[in-house]
C-alpha cells in the first residue's frame, strides 16, 4: 500500500481536532494488487443515519470506556475470566479507527495511556496475555495476543508512534519460538479452543507485522499456521471448503473463530499471492454462508456455530455479534480483493439490520446475541461479554468501505449523507459530498468535485432489492445497468460542480418464510427488515402474538412510512389474529426494534388455520419472572421462560389472560429446558395441574393433570426432554379467560433455591 499524506480538509471539523495523519508505510508491498481500496477513516465523513451510529460509537462507547478495567487482567494476573485479555486489544483497534476519523482528542489521550500501560504488562520474556506461567497456552492467549497485535499495529500506523514495535516484535518472537512443527516446540492445534482455529487466527496480524517489519520469520510463522490447519488434529480449514465447501464441516464450525481465519487467510493471500486456493476457499465460504446459512437481517450464527442447510431458528442464541463483525470483515476483505458488488450488498445488509441492531439506540451499549424475535440483551459490561468489544470495531470500520476507489476511479458502496475525499490511483483528488435521507428515501444526490476537470468512472452500487433505478448527471438519464462488477459505472470527463442524482425504488417488499418459518413472513422496506415491536404496534393489536400479516398479497397490505420525519416506522393494514376484523399495526426497522427494553419479532405468522392456538394473543405471566427473555406464546419451543430468582418456592406456574373467553378442548403444556440447578416441577410432588378461570373475578379451578409428566423429582430430571409436550384433553369445551400450568419447582443440585421451566403453554378449541 501507498503512503500518503492524508490532506486535511473534512468540513465541520475543527482543524486543531485533527493533526495530518500521515500513515506508516509497510516495508513489503502486497502482491495481490486490491481492486478497491480500503478508506483511511478520516476520509469518509458521515452525518446520516450511519454517521449517526458511527458518531455515537466514538462519544458514547469508545471515549467513555473504563481503561482500568481493560488492562485489569494484566496489571493483575489472572484475569477475572479466561478470555478477558481480548478487550484492551479490540478497543484499541476500534478506538483507532474512531479517533482517525473524528480527531477527538479525549480519546487520542485515552489512546496513549492505554498504550503505555498496555506495555508496562509485557513479561520479560514477551508474554502479554492474562495467564498465571503455570496456565500458559492452554485457553485464550494466544487469542489475546493476536487481539493486542491487530490494536497495537493499527493504532502505530495510524499515530505514526512507534513505541509499542518492540512490545509486538516481543509478543510475535514469542509465538514464533513457542510454537511451531519443529522438535521442541508446542502445536498451537492445541493452545487454544474450537479445533485450533482460536489460536491460529493469529494468522492476520502475524501477516501484518511481517508486511510493517519485513521480517521474513513472522512470514515463515504465518506459513506455519497454514500448515497447522492442515494437521490430522486440526480444523482443514482450506482443504475442507474446497472439497466439501460448507462451513459447517470445518473444524466444529463455530463461526466467529472460523471467519476470523479466514480474514487472516485473505490477508496471506493478498501478501503472497501464488494460487487462488485460499481466495477459492475463502469465496466458497461465503457462498455457503449467504445460500443457506444466513439470517435475512445478515446474522451468520446460532448458538455461535454454522449448522446444517437452512436450520435457521428464530431463538436460539442467534446472531452473536462478534461473528456481526467478524462477517462485515470478511466481505470487506472479498469487496477489497474482488472489486465485486456483491460483497458491498452484503455489508449494506448486516450493517443496516443486524450490526445496527446490536447497538443500542444511544450507542452506548451492546447486545450479545440479537435473535429474530425476543428482547435485545443490551449491556455495557465487557465481563463475559466478547461481542461488546466486537460490535464498536465494526462500526468504526464503515468509514473504512462506504466508499472507495478503484482502477476505474471512485466507488459508493453504502449510502448515507457526509463526504468523500478520495484519492485516484494516480493521485488527484476527488470529493464527494453526498445528500441523503437514505433510507428512509431512495434518493441520493452526490456532487462530484474533481482537484481538475478529469475522466473517471463513477461507480455505483445498485441496491439488489431496488426494482427500478435512475441516474442522472446534471439532470440527464445516463446507463445505470449493472456491469460485470456489479456496478453502475458513470464513465465521463467530471468537473466540479457535476451533480449525479440516483434514485432507487425504496419500496416495501414481503420475504415469504421457508424451512422453519414457513407460514410466516418477513416484511421489509429497501435494504431496511422490519420487526413488530410490542411497544408500539398500535392501538387494535397489544401484543406480539396477537399479530399476523393478512396476507401475501402485498399491495393489500398498504404498507406506508409512517411520517416524512426521519423515524424508521411503518403502518400495515392487516387483521386480527382471532376475528379476522381489520386492524392497523406499526412495525418498525429491526435496527430500531426493542430499542426500548421490549420484545420484538420479525417473522410474523399468516392468518391461522383452523384449530390455531387460542393463547397467542393472550397476555402471558408466570409466578416469578425469572432470567430468560423468552415467551410462552410465541409458538416457538426455543424461546423458553424460567422462574430462577436464587431463592426456593413451594409452588410456580406459567399463566395466559385473555382479553375475552375462548372456548376450549385441549391444553398443551412444552416443558422448556432441564438446567443443573432445576426447570422442571418435581412430579414427586404431585403432576403438574392444568387450572383455567372461567371469567375474570373466578378464582383457579383445576381441569386436569399433566398425566404423561415423567417420575421427576426435586433433583433429577427422569426422561424429561427439552420442549416435551404434554396435553390434557377435555371432555366438553370449556369457556376460559385464563389457563395456567401450576406445580412444585425442582432444584437439582443446588437445594438452596428450585425453579421450573416453560416453551409454551398452548390452548385450542378442537
Ligand atoms: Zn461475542
Amino acid at each position: 500500500m501507498k503512503t500518503m499524506l492524508l490532506q486535511f480538509l473534512c468540513a465541520g471539523l475543527a482543524a486543531s481536532s485533527l493533526a495530518n495523519i500521515a500513515v506508516v508505510p509497510e516495508k513489503i508491498p502486497c502482491a495481490v494488487a486490491d481492486r478497491q481500496e480500503f478508506q483511511h477513516p478520516d476520509r469518509v465523513q458521515l452525518t446520516g443515519w450511519v454517521g449517526s451510529r458511527v458518531t455515537g460509537n466514538e462519544q458514547n462507547r469508545l471515549v467513555k470506556i473504563d481503561t482500568a478495567r481493560l488492562l485489569e487482567g494484566y496489571r493483575k494476573r489472572p484475569g477475572r475470566q479466561s478470555w478477558d485479555g481480548e478487550h484492551v486489544g479490540k478497543w484499541l483497534h476500534a478506538a483507532t479507527l474512531a479517533w482517525v476519523n473524528t480527531g477527538d482528542a479525549a480519546l487520542r489521550e485515552k489512546l496513549e495511556f492505554t498504550v503505555t500501560e498496555l506495555m508496562k504488562c509485557q513479561l520479560e520474556d514477551g508474554y502479554l496475555g492474562t495467564y498465571l506461567d503455570k496456565d500458559r497456552w492452554g485457553e485464550w492467549d494466544v487469542w489475546a495476543h493476536k487481539y493486542n497485535l491487530l490494536g497495537l499495529i493499527t493504532y502505530m500506523r495510524y499515530t505514526g508512534n512507534m513505541d509499542p514495535m518492540p512490545t509486538c516484535r516481543r509478543m510475535a518472537d514469542l509465538l514464533c519460538r513457542t510454537f511451531g512443527d519443529q522438535p521442541g516446540q508446542r502445536d498451537i492445534i492445541k493452545a487454544g479452543h474450537h479445533v485450533g482455529m482460536a489460536p491460529t487466527s493469529v494468522l492476520e496480524p502475524m501477516v501484518w507485522l511481517h508486511r510493517l517489519t519485513g521480517e521474513a520469520r513472522y512470514l515463515d510463522f504465518s506459513k506455519y499456521l497454514l500448515r497447522s490447519w492442515e494437521q490430522p488434529n486440526g480444523p482443514h480449514i482450506i482443504s475442507t471448503l474446497l472439497s466439501a465447501r460448507r462451513v459447517d464441516k470445518v473444524g466444529n464450525g463455530k463461526a466467529y473463530e472460523m471467519l476470523s481465519c479466514l480474514n487472516g487467510a485473505l490477508e496471506y493471500y493478498r501478501t503472497v499471492g501464488g494460487d487462488r486456493q485460499i481466495l477459492d476457499a475463502c469465496l466458497n465460504a461465503w457462498q455457503d454462508i449467504v445460500d443457506k446459512r444466513l439470517y435475512v437481517t445478515g446474522a451468520a450464527s446460532y448458538r455461535e456455530h454454522f449448522h446444517d442447510d437452512f436450520d435457521l431458528p428464530n431463538v436460539a442464541n442467534v446472531g452473536e455479534t462478534c461473528v456481526t463483525t467478524t462477517w462485515i470483515q470478511f466481505n470487506a476483505h472479498l469487496l477489497r480483493l474482488t472489486g465485486e458488488a456483491r460483497f458491498a450488498e452484503q455489508l449494506e445488509r448486516v450493517t443496516l439490520n443486524q450490526l445496527f441492531g446490536a447497538q443500542s439506540p444511544d450507542c452506548a451499549a451492546w447486545g450479545y446475541y440479537v435473535q429474530m424475535e425476543g428482547k435485545k440483551p443490551y449491556s455495557t459490561s465487557l465481563d463475559g461479554h466478547c461481542c461488546l468489544s466486537s460490535g464498536p470495531r465494526g462500526v468504526a470500520l464503515i468509514p473504512t468501505f462506504l466508499a472507495s476507489t478503484d482502477a476505474d476511479g471512485v466507488v459508493v458502496n453504502l449510502y448515507d449523507a457526509g463526504t468523500a475525499k478520495l484519492t485516484l490511483r494516480d493521485g488527484s483528488a476527488v470529493s464527494l459530498a453526498m445528500e441523503t435521507r437514505y433510507p428512509n428515501d431512495g434518493k441520493v444526490q452526490i456532487a462530484v468535485t474533481p482537484a481538475q476537470s478529469k475522466e473517471f468512472s463513477l461507480k455505483l452500487r445498485i441496491p439488489a432489492w431496488s426494482r427500478e433505478s435512475s441516474v442522472r448527471v446534471n439532470g440527464e438519464r445516463v446507463n445505470a445497468t449493472r456491469g460485470a462488477d456489479g456496478y453502475a459505472a458513470i464513465k465521463r470527463t467530471w468537473k466540479t460542480g457535476d451533480r449525479v442524482e440516483a434514485e432507487f425504488t425504496m419500496e416495501p417488499r414481503l420475504i415469504v418464510g421457508d424451512h422453519s418459518n414457513a407460514g410466516k413472513v418477513a416484511l421489509a422496506y429497501g435494504p431496511l427488515v422490519l420487526a413488530a415491536d410490542e411497544s408500539m404496534l398500535g392501538e387494535q393489536i397489544k401484543n406480539l402474538g396477537g399479530l399476523v400479516i393478512a396476507t401475501t398479497n402485498l399491495a393489500a397490505l398498504n404498507i406506508t412510512r409512517e411520517s416524512a420525519t426521519d423515524v424508521r416506522a411503518f403502518r400495515v393494514k392487516t387483521q386480527m389474529r382471532k376475528t379476522g376484523a381489520a386492524a392497523e399495526v406499526r412495525l418498525v426497522s429491526f435496527a430500531d426494534a426493542g430499542g426500548s427494553g421490549s420484545r420484538y419479532k420479525v417473522w410474523l405468522p399468516l392468518p391461522r388455520q383452523t384449530g390455531g392456538n387460542e393463547l397467542l394473543d393472550g397476555t402471558e405471566s408466570r409466578s416469578r419472572a425469572g432470567n430468560l427473555s423468552g415467551s410462552i406464546i410465541d409458538d416457538d419451543n426455543e424461546s423458553v421462560v424460567v422462574t430462577f430468582d436464587s431463592t426456593a418456592a413451594k409452588e410456580d406456574w406459567f399463566a395466559v389472560t385473555l382479553d375475552a373467553p375462548a372456548s376450549l378442548r385441549r391444553v398443551v403444556f412444552r416443558h422448556g429446558k432441564s438446567f443443573h440447578n432445576g426447570g422442571w416441577f418435581d412430579a414427586s410432588a404431585g403432576k403438574p395441574k392444568v387450572q383455567i378461570k372461567r371469567d375474570a373475578n373466578a378464582s383457579w379451578e383445576t381441569i386436569g393433570e399433566l398425566a404423561d409428566y415423567p417420575a421427576t423429582t426435586a433433583t433429577t430430571s427422569g426422561k424429561l426432554k427439552p420442549g416435551q409436550s404434554f396435553t390434557v384433553k377435555l371432555n366438553e369445551p370449556m369457556s376460559a379467560v385464563a389457563v395456567r400450568v401450576v406445580g412444585k419447582p425442582a432444584s437439582g443440585d443446588n437445594a438452596q433455591q428450585a425453579f421450573a421451566s416453560c416453551a409454551e403453554l398452548q390452548a385450542f378449541s378442537e
